[in-house]
């Protein structure tokens, strides 16, 4: 008798990594579609994402956690701008209190995904490590993939190749890959970029370093804000958990999008403000002028906070500097810059920032047929042209990542709830006439130009475009007519029926 090869094992849902988005989109799930069978894969050995990776010294976040958390699970802690730990705590701690962490299966990566039409569903190819290292690939099939595999590649940062760098007699790091024992104690530290990762690191290196210098090529706008929310303290003190949650949280979402209409709208008017709240910390016009006045307005590129003015105080108290000035080379001792100016260094850090990489990499493929991302649009910031069943969660990038990755969970239920009451297999968006292009992430941030063209587009209007506010977009999110624009294959009109769940 000849033995049959077991057909892979179906889910009704996939959502691809362990991240803040991956745990929050389990709990939607779980809480809103009661019956669905899932899984989470998660191509790492623990979860977290961003927040168990990065390990440089000082890493936080710089918005606030009362929207940088979920809707569902109040932020208990102290600090409204919290560090990486504390986070990463918050995370697993929802992951272990909504029993999510038993649907999570480790070390497994996503290497393809390929939409069988006749079947209606995904076939996966997963990439399994054993904890000696060994590497299994085997198949898995699923009715509805969700990719909540962030926004940028876990192994190859960005890090352009500068000059003469193999002459250079000192320590190189990036941010991405922090040795844990690197002692910079005593020692003169540069740190190249300008971001919120060289906002943070500066002053942090500071407290033990010599002298630490952040080399920038431009300034970047840079904000002090409280670390402690005194009035959600107040808040806090008066209601319930839950209840002072809800409202610091609707308190920080409104003053969020206040402030950012207030810049997109009056740029003139928030330039002199923020100018105006540096100069008033560092009392010195010139030193405003030169490195902390960019010449783009702010909010096109993202704003970065930071927390009671630590970056400032350590500049104040002559623990850090800044120098607004390009490359020319590495030297044996440190880095040479077109002024003619060396800076010398014992550590150098690549605070160069991220490599984008779209949906963990997974480029899906529709019967056989690679989809190209970049000729498609995204429906809602969640479901994409031409692949079915397929959906994604990307946060917001003027506002806590969480608040539009929360909506687009609550979509994808709702997407799933509208499937199963009407009896379809599958649904894919589609545009009713042309749409006009806009890029997926509005910013004119240096990453994100870099490798925008390989991601999919929205579109000019209404369904077709995220607006970067959380009030519009939910009313948006949550009221949309699905049959509008889903178009939808009935579950009669495929091979293997999809039980209903
Ligand atoms: C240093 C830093 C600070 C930040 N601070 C803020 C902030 O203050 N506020 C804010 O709103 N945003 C901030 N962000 C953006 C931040 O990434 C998001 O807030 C959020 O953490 C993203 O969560 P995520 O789950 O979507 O993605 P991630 O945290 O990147 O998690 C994605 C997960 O998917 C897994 N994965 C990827 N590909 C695959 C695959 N093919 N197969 C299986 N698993 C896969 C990864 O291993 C990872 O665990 C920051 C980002 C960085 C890098």
């Amino acid at each position: 008798m000849t033995e049959t090869a077991a057909p892979p094992e179906y889910l009704d849902v996939v959502i691809v990594g362990a991240g803040l988005s991956g745990i929050g989109a389990a709990y939607r799930l779980q809480t809103e579609c009661r019956a669905k069978t899932y899984a989470i894969l998660e191509a790492r050995d623990t979860l977290g994402g961003t927040w168990d990776l990065f390990r440089y010294p000082g890493v936080r976040s710089d918005s606030d956690m009362f929207t940088l958390g979920y809707p569902f699970k109040p932020w208990l802690e102290s600090e409204s701008l919290a560090d990486g730990p504390s986070i990463l705590r918050y995370i697993t701690e929802t992951a272990t209190e909504y029993g999510i962490d038993r649907h999570i299966r480790y070390r497994t990566k996503v290497l393809a995904a390929d939409w069988d039409s006749q079947a209606a569903r995904w076939t996966l190819t997963l990439e399994h490590r054993d904890a000696a290292g060994a590497i299994e690939t085997w198949t898995l099939t699923c009715g509805f993939l969700y990719s909540c595999a962030g926004y940028y590649d876990y192994e190859r940062p960005y890090a352009p190749e500068f000059p003469g760098i193999s002459a250079f007699s000192g320590t190189v790091v990036h941010p991405q890959f922090w040795p844990e024992d690197l002692d910079y104690r005593g020692k003169r530290v540069v740190v190249i970029g300008s971001g919120a990762t060289a906002v943070t690191l500066v002053p942090a290196l500071a407290e033990q370093a010599e002298l630490v210098t952040m080399l920038q090529r431009t300034p970047t706008w840079i904000s002090a804000v409280p670390g402690r929310d005194k009035l959600a303290d107040k808040i806090r003190a008066l209601l319930p958990a839950r209840l002072a949650y809800r409202a610091i949280r609707t308190k920080n979402i409104l003053f969020t999008i206040g402030f950012y209409q207030y810049c997109r709208r009056r740029p003139e008017s928030a330039r002199k403000f923020l100018t105006g709240l540096t100069t008033r910390i560092l009392k010195d016009d010139k030193l405003v002028a030169e490195h902390f006045t960019p010449s783009y307005n702010p909010w096109d590129q993202r704003l970065c906070a930071v927390p009671d003015a630590d970056f400032f105080k350590a500049m104040k108290k002559g623990k850090a500097e800044v120098v607004t000035d390009h490359i020319d080379a590495f030297v044996p001792e440190g880095i040479r810059l077109k002024s003619g100016q060396v800076l010398e260094a014992d550590v150098v850090v690549t605070a160069t920032g991220l490599r984008l990489r779209a949906f963990g990499g997974i480029s899906p493929s529709v019967d056989g047929a690679r989809v190209d991302l970049s000729e498609q649009f995204v429906w809602q910031g969640t479901m994409i042209t031409g692949v079915p069943n397929f959906a994604v969660c990307i946060g917001y990038t003027n506002a806590s990542w969480t608040l539009r990755a929360d909506l687009t969970s609550r979509l994808v239920c709702k997407v799933l709830d509208h499937m199963d009451r009407k009896g379809y297999a599958a649904v894919v968006p589609e545009p009713r006439g042309k749409l006009d292009e806009r890029p997926l992430l509005d910013l004119a941030s240096g990453y994100i130009q870099r490798s925008i063209g390989e991601f999919p587009r929205q579109g000019d209007r209404q369904p077709w475009r995220v607006r970067q506010n959380y009030l519009l977009d939910s009313a948006a999110t949550l009221r949309t007519n699905l049959g509008k624009t889903l178009s939808a294959t009935p579950r009669s009109a495929v091979r293997e029926p999809v039980p209903v769940s």
